[in-house]
């Protein structure tokens, strides 16, 4: 049912390649299945220092990727949302109903049919790495989700503890991904 990847920190499950979680089935048949993969991914400097060290062009790539949202120490990388979503009313949503049934309509731009996700293990955000849904997990032993659970916060720390880390560095110097993406791969390929 789970399978924990040490080499990449990753949960890892065959549930996945036919998604029968209730929360996360497309809302009509034309719409793609793929699971909690209707999700829009922000890749956090820790991924990015993974990018700038073993594949600069994934970086590029993602940094000019049309959907991407570049922040200062993060980059957002909205999903394509099916155009059925825009024939719906959602007039008497609240904003935060109208985003959950946006990503129902929602696929993740890394995502490729009959293949899954599309980017290297080592590249994918704590929250790709370490998402299971409650299908799975309630299916799991009271000892695999411990396992599990210690796993998942490990990642986050790392995650966290490096944005915290470098996002201070790179601030000390006046560097942010908006205005030098060059000084960026620069300064992680230096530290590497
Ligand atoms: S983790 Fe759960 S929701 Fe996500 S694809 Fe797998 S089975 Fe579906
Ligand atoms: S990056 Fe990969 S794992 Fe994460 S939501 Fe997109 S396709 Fe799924």
């Amino acid at each position: 049912m789970l399978e924990i990847d040490n080499t990449y920190n990753q949960l890892l499950s065959r549930a996945c390649l036919n998604c029968l979680d209730p929360q996360f089935q497309p809302p009509k048949d034309t719409v793609e299945k793929v699971g909690c993969c209707s999700y829009s991914p922000t890749f956090q400097l820790l991924d990015i220092f993974r990018m700038c060290n073993d594949n600069v062009d994934q970086f590029w790539s993602i940094y000019h990727h049309p959907a991407a949202i570049i922040h200062p120490y993060s980059i957002f990388v909205k999903a394509e949302v099916d155009s059925a979503f825009d024939q719906l009313n959602t007039q008497s949503l609240s904003p935060l109903e109208k985003d959950d049934k946006r990503t129902s309509y929602s696929i993740c731009q890394f995502f490729r049919k009959g293949k899954g996700c599309s980017l290297h293990p080592q590249f994918k955000n704590a929250v790709c790495r370490t998402f299971i849904c409650t299908t799975i997990e309630e299916q799991l032993t009271s000892s695999d989700q411990k396992t599990m659970k210690e796993m998942i916060k490990k990642v986050y720390q790392e995650t966290r503890d490096f944005q915290a880390i470098h996002s201070k560095n790179l601030k000390s110097q006046f560097i942010d991904l908006r205005d030098n993406p060059k000084a960026i791969v620069h300064y992680f390929q230096s530290i590497n």
